[in-house]
């Protein structure tokens, strides 16, 4: 069977920007990011529909996306972290986390931001710094 894309980034056939990780969950840089910051947290075992992730898992995903939120947010000035579930591109579930000042920001219909690999790399480096977990 092929592996999603974000299996390969799990497995690290490809790479990512890593927020952090554990035994069963990983937290990473969007690579078309909606604002800087905006990261997305998957489960490692490859679920495409949420939904479809049993409870205790699904718990943990959540959890786990808590722990990051706050220190996306000690980063990116915004009001809110917004929290999305799209999975419309990706077949493998992912919860997106998007610094948001206003409902425009978290409008995944608007034009992507451009970052170069440096800024990304300064921002995930800078949020794995306020990360607690
Ligand atoms: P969705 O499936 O929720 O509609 O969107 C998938 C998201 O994954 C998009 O925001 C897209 O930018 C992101 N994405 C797609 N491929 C990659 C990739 O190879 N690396 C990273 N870091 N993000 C990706």
């Amino acid at each position: 069977m092929a592996h999603t894309i974000f299996t390969k980034i799990v497995q690290g056939e490809i790479p990512c920007y890593k927020i952090a990780e554990n035994d069963d969950f990983l937290a990473f840089l969007d690579i078309n990011p909606l604002a800087e910051g905006h990261t997305l947290v998957i489960p490692k075992l490859e679920i495409d529909y949420i939904f479809d992730i049993e409870d205790a898992l699904y718990k943990d995903l959540f959890l786990f996306a808590k722990k990051i939120a706050p220190a996306i947010k000690a980063v990116i000035p915004c009001k809110r972290i917004g929290v999305a579930v799209i999975g419309l591109e990706v077949p493998h579930a992912h919860i997106h986390l998007v610094p948001i000042n206003g409902i425009y920001d978290i409008d995944f219909k608007k034009p992507k931001i451009a970052l170069t690999d440096h800024q990304f790399e300064n921002i995930a480096k800078d949020i794995r710094e306020h990360i607690e977990i």
